[in-house]
């Protein structure tokens, strides 16, 4: 059963091969036997997925058809569960259970979802390799003495090593992507205000997105579809009609114009990923489509604008951890001012501690000008370059990150290299741009990942390019020997 697509699994429990009871159980035994080798999961909510599965097979015994019924999933532990803890991979939420669904988590309730439970990640989603979890570190099935990439490493991990059939994710600068490239799956990131933001505990709010990871295409539209939709709730949610995903997937790509932008192909790629990318070309071609040589002319830009913006917004959403309204507060405090120090000094690893000074530095007046409203310009360069390759383009391609997965405490204490394993994918959050990593081979007997960036609002258009791909190779089938 761990071997199939969500479209697979939604047929077979339709035809009443097996419950969802039964898909569920299965797949919980998986977690339960496999999970000690990855550190996958924060939470396993045994007991409510179990009553989730009974409450959709009472639904398919009715005739019920919707595609995503009984189908089990996980949450990236981001996302506010009602009654089931939402850390955000810290210290500070250990003890936290919202009192609420956030959005897309109703919504995937609503379609009739299984959550087996919450996936670890890195804390408050900033960091590129899952090491900065409180819960330790994810470890990627394909060989687990690397990484599984971050943010979402730990639903990365466990969508590759067959531990649940899909899972979110939230992507700031690439942590849908890079763990996607890095496990050997599929992860969307939509275009900004596409899924709302509510209940997704903020890090950088003009920059966040949810998304899914799956082992397909046709998974990702199938995800993405319950996921999107206007929210009166998120202030940027966008009031646009979710079209149907699964319906353009296999419309032809003769004519397709795809854009090759030489900075992502410089200095720093590893020539195995560089080669899987270059591979994937071969195959548009076979297709009918055409490949042209485009220009991102601000794209090292991208990554130092980022590391003003993302933190400075960070400093700011975290502010409101303060020892009094949610999770952690220190033991016996002398005075307010030493509640809020010792909460939030015991609570925050160093990475986010790193990232509120920076922010709070650069939005301080006298710096503000230098860094925050500089960087928001350079912000503005880059999605001009992305404007002007869309007039000639119908979507980019490239590397999704430089480097296949890296060892374990390999970038852990050196934080410049880690950021830019992100260089790739940082401008598309910039820009608010949607943006797909799918498997393309490998390098060094690790995942390769090939990322497709589109216009605004063109996740059909990604879901087709990359399901006409998988219609013609089968790195996405490819489970790690460990986890078959
Ligand atoms: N790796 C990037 C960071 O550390 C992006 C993280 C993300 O997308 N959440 O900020």
């Amino acid at each position: 059963m761990h071997n199939k697509t969500i479209a697979e699994l939604s047929r077979s429990l339709q035809q009443g091969d097996f419950s969802s009871e039964e898909l569920t159980r299965h797949f919980l035994a998986r977690i339960e036997s496999l999970d000690g080798a990855l550190n996958s999961f924060i939470t396993v909510s045994a007991e409510r997925a179990l009553s989730q599965a009974k409450q959709a097979d009472q639904r398919l015994a009715k005739g019920e058809n919707g595609p995503l019924i009984g189908i089990p999933l996980a949450q990236k532990d981001i996302f506010c569960t009602d009654g089931v803890k939402t850390s955000c991979g810290s210290k500070m939420l250990d003890n936290f259970i919202a009192p609420y669904n956030a959005t897309s988590v109703e919504k995937l309730n609503v379609a009739g979802t299984v959550m087996l439970g919450k996936t670890n990640m890195d804390e408050f989603a900033m960091g590129s390799s899952n090491e900065t979890s409180f819960y330790g570190a994810v470890k990627n099935p394909w060989n687990t003495d690397t990484v599984p990439g971050g943010s979402s490493g730990g639903s990365a991990a466990a969508v590759a090593a067959r531990l649940i059939p899909c899972a979110t994710g939230t992507d700031t600068g690439g942590s849908i992507r890079q763990p996607a490239a890095l496990c050997g799956i599929t992860g969307l990131k939509p275009t900004y205000g596409r899924v709302s933001r509510y209940g997704m505990i903020a890090f950088a709010s003009s920059l966040d997105q949810g998304g899914p990871l799956t082992r397909t295409a046709e998974d990702a539209a199938m995800l993405l579809g319950a996921m999107a939709g206007f929210d009166e709730r998120d202030s940027t949610s966008i009031d646009t009609p979710v079209p149907d995903y699964c319906a353009e997937l296999d419309r032809d790509l003769k004519g397709l114009k795809i854009g090759l932008p030489k900075e992502y192909f410089g200095e720093g790629l590893d020539s195995g990923i560089g080669d899987a990318v270059h591979g994937a070309m071969d195959e548009y071609k076979k297709m009918g489509a055409e490949i042209i040589d485009i220009s991102l002319p601000n794209t090292h830009l991208a990554v130092p604008a980022y590391y003003v913006v993302a933190p400075a917004e960070c400093s700011s959403n975290l502010s409101r951890f303060d020892g009094v309204r949610f999770g952690y507060r220190c033991e016996n405090p002398k005075d307010l001012e030493d509640l809020y120090k010792r909460s939030r000094g015991e609570a925050f690893g160093a990475e986010v501690k790193r990232r509120i000074m920076i922010g709070a530095y650069v939005l301080s007046s006298g710096y503000y000008d230098a860094y925050y409203l500089k960087a928001q310009k350079v912000r503005r360069l880059i999605s001009g370059d992305f404007k002007q390759a869309f007039e000639k383009v119908d979507v980019i391609m490239g590397p999704t990150s430089p480097t296949p997965a890296f060892k374990i405490g390999e970038k852990a204490d050196d934080p410049i290299t880690m950021y830019l394993s992100d260089i790739y994918t940082i401008a598309v959050n910039l820009a608010g741009l949607p943006g797909m990593s799918i498997p393309a081979g490998f390098a060094n007997n690790m995942p390769a990942g090939l990322q497709i960036i589109g216009n605004y609002f063109a996740e059909a258009k990604l879901l087709n390019v990359a399901h006409k791909f998988q219609q013609v190779t089968d790195f996405h089938t490819k489970t790690p020997d460990a986890f078959k």
